[in-house]
């Protein structure tokens, strides 16, 4: 059994513009803290595996070359920290092009344990949208939401099925929770 995590990238490791889309690298800012909780994890013995809606790309917002250019720069810098992820997947769909990975939905997370055998009911998705605790809740798996991100706009939306296992200030907080 591999022990991993699931994590959002908008909202959680980076600062989500909320309202509009990080476009370029220059749009991208690491959350407080963000790193350094990615580093633990790892150093706790978990993979980190990235779940990503990007509907800026389906609905014409930025270029899917510019994802790329993020991403590896992105990972250029977790590189720098020692942090290496086990996989990153995105969904490049528009808002409305009713696809089966755009969260809630949870194509991506199918795509990520193909060859992974995992136990659910150790295993988290943390996410900063009542979209993502809805996507970990049809997965299977437990769910941390964090108040970074769309997560001030989106607490009060957590009520009956989309109560999360566990409500953190930030990433940073998520990880004092799931760390034995
Ligand atoms: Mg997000
Ligand atoms: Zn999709």
């Amino acid at each position: 059994m591999k022990k991993v995590v699931f994590i959002d990238r908008d909202g959680v490791i980076n600062v989500d513009p909320i309202g509009d889309y990080v476009k370029t690298w220059d749009d991208f800012r690491f959350e407080k803290g963000a790193l350094e909780a990615l580093k633990r994890i790892l150093d706790s013995g978990l993979e980190i595996i990235l779940i990503s809606n990007q509907a800026g790309i389906g609905d014409g917002v930025y270029p899917e070359a510019s994802l790329w250019d993020i991403h590896k720069k992105m990972l250029a810098e977790f590189k720098k920290k020692g942090i290496l992820i086990r996989s990153s997947h995105f969904c490049l769909h528009g808002k409305q092009a009713g696809c089966g990975c755009r969260k809630p939905e949870i194509g991506l997370f199918k795509e990520a344990v193909k060859d992974l055998a995992y136990d659910p009911q150790k295993t988290y998705f943390v996410g900063d949208k009542a979209t993502d605790v809805e996507a970990g809740k049809r997965f299977g798996i437990k769910t941390i939401f964090v108040r970074t991100g769309h997560g001030r706009l989106d607490e009060k939306k957590l009520t009956g099925k989309l109560k999360p296992d566990h409500i953190a200030n930030n990433l940073s907080d998520a990880v004092e929770f799931l760390l034995p």
